[in-house]
């Protein structure tokens, strides 16, 4: 039988009498039009004039071995399992953020 554990508060989470949550995360980077286009580049067909400049890529390329290597460093997903108790404390404050009132003036 399968025993999950809470990743936040590392509590056991029982099958039958608890409700694990799974917390999916993706983070990768918002790539615009410049960033080096390592999928299939079907687009830009055609013309003979940026030939050179296509080879200049391809050489760049050549650098970072395996694009799906360098695509790993930008995109990363995590998965957690949350019991309820932190779901619910997930949902309120996915970052972790130090939420509302900072009381952090000098106490005098
Ligand atoms: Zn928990």
């Amino acid at each position: 039988m399968l025993h999950y554990s809470c990743d936040v508060c590392k509590r056991p989470i029982h099958p039958h009498a608890d409700i694990r949550h799974i917390v999916k995360i993706e983070v990768f980077a918002a790539i615009e039009d410049e960033a080096c286009d390592c999928q299939d580049a079907d687009e830009s067909g055609g013309d003979v004039d940026h030939l050179e400049e296509m080879q200049d890529l391809l050489e760049q390329l050549d650098e970072c071995d395996d694009p799906r290597v360098a695509q790993d460093v930008t995109a990363r997903s995590m998965r957690f399992d949350l019991c309820d108790a932190c779901r619910r404390r997930f949902v309120k404050n996915p970052l972790g953020l130090k939420s509302g009132k900072q009381l952090n003036f000098s106490n005098n």
